[in-house]
């Protein structure tokens, strides 16, 4: 899965290029599925040019809020995004966990919202720099895995992103993230569900130039990208390369 988060960039004329060229340039595979998140303002427009294009290109939302959360001026609930046919959503990153100080129980509702709803998960998980050099990632990564306890893991796909790698073109070693992939992995089991189940793909300046490297390394499922993902012909290029 190669996951393409726009993040608040963007223009409708850039949807438009983005999905024209994308789906001119990019080579399908129906096992490496392409998911497009744009700013939640542009979904329909972008879900209208997939149509439009017959294009294979996914939809997916940055956002989305607890059903629960009725009375929320701006809100976005996953019945929304269902009726305006996206696929996925991303749930837990870092900006929002930051910025909208989400927390596991927030986190926990948005999740059983978007799957009660038939919506496929992005569940993103990822230690700032302090807790890697105290050695403590994967303690750090448990607590934030065990919102997935109760939850049927066949709608979730986890992006491994560590914070200290996003935007800043600091990607991390092959080792490393063979290394944190597998704790992931393995660390899923508890939750009854075989290693071969759980998909977890890798987010943090993936960039042309690294991307061929990562997506070989063992345990890694796919790209969560974000800057690199802005300019159709090198997002197309890191799909074909990937
Ligand atoms: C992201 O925001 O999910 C991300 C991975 O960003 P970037 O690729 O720019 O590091």
């Amino acid at each position: 899965m190669i996951i393409a988060n726009w993040k608040m960039n963007g223009t409708s004329e850039n949807v438009r290029t983005w999905i024209e060229q994308v789906s001119n340039n990019i080579d399908f595979k129906p096992e490496k599925v392409c998911v497009f998140c744009p700013p939640a303002c542009y979904l329909e427009f972008a879900r209208d040019l997939i149509r439009n294009h017959k294009s294979q290109i996914k939809l997916g939302s940055q956002i989305i809020n607890s059903s629960h959360d009725r009375a929320l001026t701006g809100g976005l609930s996953a019945a929304m995004l269902r009726d305006i046919d996206t696929d996925f959503v991303l749930i837990g990153h870092s900006e929002q966990r930051s910025h909208l100080r989400e927390d596991s129980r927030a986190i926990t509702s948005k999740i059983t919202s978007a799957i009660e709803e038939n919506l496929r998960v992005v569940f993103c998980i990822g230690e700032d720099s302090d807790v890697k050099k105290k050695n403590e990632t994967q303690k750090f990564l448990s607590e934030q895995l065990e919102v997935l306890k109760n939850i049927s893991l066949e709608s979730i796909v986890i992006a491994y992103e560590p914070i200290w790698a996003i935007g800043s073109g600091q990607v991390a070693t092959r080792e490393y993230i063979e290394e944190i992939h597998k704790f992931v992995k393995n660390h899923c089991q508890k939750f009854h569900y075989s290693e071969d189940d759980i998909s977890v793909v890798y987010g943090g300046s993936v960039k042309l130039e690294n991307c061929e490297e990562i997506i070989s390394s063992n345990f890694v499922d796919g790209l969560l990208i974000g800057g690199a993902s802005l300019d159709p012909g090198i997002f197309s290029s890191i799909y074909n390369l990937s």
